[in-house]
């Protein structure tokens, strides 16, 4: 590789560019009287640079250009399965009828959509084993933040306060998040010495106040909890409910029935396992899926299906409520509709393969990288850089060195049990050849960090901006230029 410092590029701004009276566009001949616009309403609006199309065009297809995104190369974000989205999915939801369906139109001129979204939860329920779902939350987090009311609202149905909720170690961050904000009290519960849940721990810690257990299976360790029926049925024992994070389903869709396990209470990321683009904070959709118990206590309104067809309903005395204005991000879930119809039964071969993809990656990198927990993975695989540290390398400096490399960074110092983690979920969608590709780059970042530690230090070298100010970036974001 060469590892010529590229220079600070000299590409203009837009404000740099065009020329008074350019113009990008051109409106048909005026067949109507002019009417100039009331110089008083007018004002002094900003002042736009006039460009021409090419140099608008140039312009964001160039911007387009600088950022990694799924459709340019491997993203093998843990935790977060950046999988290749069909394009088809979108062609599905950009059809008139649907993009341009106004949210008030009435059931008769909406039947179906209505039947989409009717059928959309059918199949989450069938591929979930739980038999009841609202498509309301906006994501994964507020999924979560769904499933605790409905925690909340059963125990108080049975005349109970219940104050405490159990967290695994192990869990996503979100959830201690989403019990806090709805007035739990998150307990840790550390996992055993092989990285997953002991239901000697979680006996210890069950009591009369404590309102259920949420947990992350697969965990953040990429490993399947194992002890999960028995888990399930000392916090049944004590009155609690069971709340599963499926925001890993990637990891186990169609392979294990979550209602079995038994689970009370799941959430999906249908930007995640079901195809939907992950945006930039959003929109997403994270249905929650519930047992035939709680059913009663999911958000309106809801789509039920009459003798006159689908329709609307807020007839459930014991909902929770309104999460989402509206029916929750419908272009999404038409997205995800469309990815499960096109699939059909095939929809079992995801997960052998994405965790198949994730072994690979686990046996590729064994041998270089520090593992952990040194045992077959699901979807992820989670190695640390203990290894590297000897050299001063950080687990840090090889994300960075990765985008020299052609790849998306994995997720780093995440999960927090590992310290100096690397969460690598390759997912389903990567063929041999791409997985051998980052195989190979990552060990040649190992060898770098023995050979030329500085240069990982440096990394990246070839990217269009070098290292930012990630905090600065978070806390202030600049969105102007
Ligand atoms: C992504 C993720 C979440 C949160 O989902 P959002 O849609 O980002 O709110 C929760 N749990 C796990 C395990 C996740 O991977």
């Amino acid at each position: 590789m060469n590892d010529k410092v590229r220079k600070p590029s000299a590409e203009p701004l837009l404000w740099e560019m065009g020329a008074r009276g350019r113009l990008a566009f051109s409106l048909p001949e005026r067949d109507v009287p002019e009417h100039p616009l009331d110089p008083a309403l007018a004002g002094e609006g900003p002042d736009f640079p006039d460009l021409s199309e090419p140099e608008i065009v140039r312009h964001y297809t160039r911007l387009s250009q600088w950022n990694m995104a799924v459709d340019t190369t491997m993203y093998p974000l843990g935790s977060c399965t950046m999988k290749y989205n069909p394009k088809t999915n979108d062609r599905q939801a950009a059809l008139p009828g649907i993009a341009g369906a106004h949210p008030l139109l009435p059931p008769p001129l909406s039947q179906g959509l209505l039947r989409l979204m009717f059928e959309l939860e059918q199949f989450l329920a069938a591929i979930t084993g739980l038999p009841a779902v609202t498509l309301q939350p906006a994501a994964g987090a507020q999924g979560e933040l769904t499933g605790m009311l409905i925690f909340h609202a059963y125990h108080g149905d049975q005349g109970r306060r219940r104050t405490k909720i159990l967290i695994p170690d192990t869990a996503h961050g979100t959830n201690p998040a989403s019990a806090t904000l709805c007035g739990f009290t998150a307990v840790a519960v550390p996992s055993g010495p092989d990285g997953i849940l002991e239901p000697e721990a979680v006996a210890r810690r069950m009591d009369a106040d404590t309102a259920g257990i949420m947990v992350t299976n697969p965990n953040t360790l990429g490993l399947f909890e194992s002890h999960i029926r028995e888990v399930a049925d000392i916090v049944h024992a004590k009155g609690g409910l069971v709340y599963a994070d499926g925001a890993n389903m990637n990891a186990v869709m169609g392979q294990v029935d979550m209602g079995a396990m038994g689970v009370d209470v799941l959430h999906l990321n249908l930007h995640k396992t079901f195809s939907t683009p992950h945006g930039g904070g959003g929109p997403g959709a994270g249905p929650v899926c519930v047992s035939a118990a709680l059913a009663p206590y999911l958000p309106v309104p809801r789509v039920v299906l009459t003798a006159d067809g689908f329709t609307w309903s807020d007839d459930f005395p014991r909902t929770i409520g309104r999460l989402h204005a509206f029916y929750g991000n419908f272009g999404i879930l038409v997205r995800a509709y469309s990815y499960i119809l096109s699939l059909g039964a095939d929809l079992t071969r995801i997960s052998p393969l994405a965790v198949l993809n994730a072994n690979y990656i686990r046996a590729g990198l064994r041998n270089h990288y520090h593992l952990p927990y040194d045992r077959p993975c699901m979807h992820e695989c989670v190695f640390s850089d203990k290894h590297q540290q000897a050299h001063k390398v950080t687990a840090l400096d090889i994300a960075k060195r990765l985008i020299d490399f052609g790849f998306h960074p994995p997720t780093i110092y995440f999960p927090l049990v590992v310290p100096g983690a690397l969460m690598i979920e390759p997912t389903e969608t990567e063929t041999k050849e791409t997985l051998d590709r980052f195989i190979a780059a990552m060990q040649a970042i190992a060898a770098e960090a023995v050979e030329d530690p500085e240069r990982l230090r440096q990394a990246p070298l070839h990217a269009h901006r070098r290292r930012l100010d990630e905090v600065q970036a978070a806390r202030k974001p600049c969105l102007t230029g």
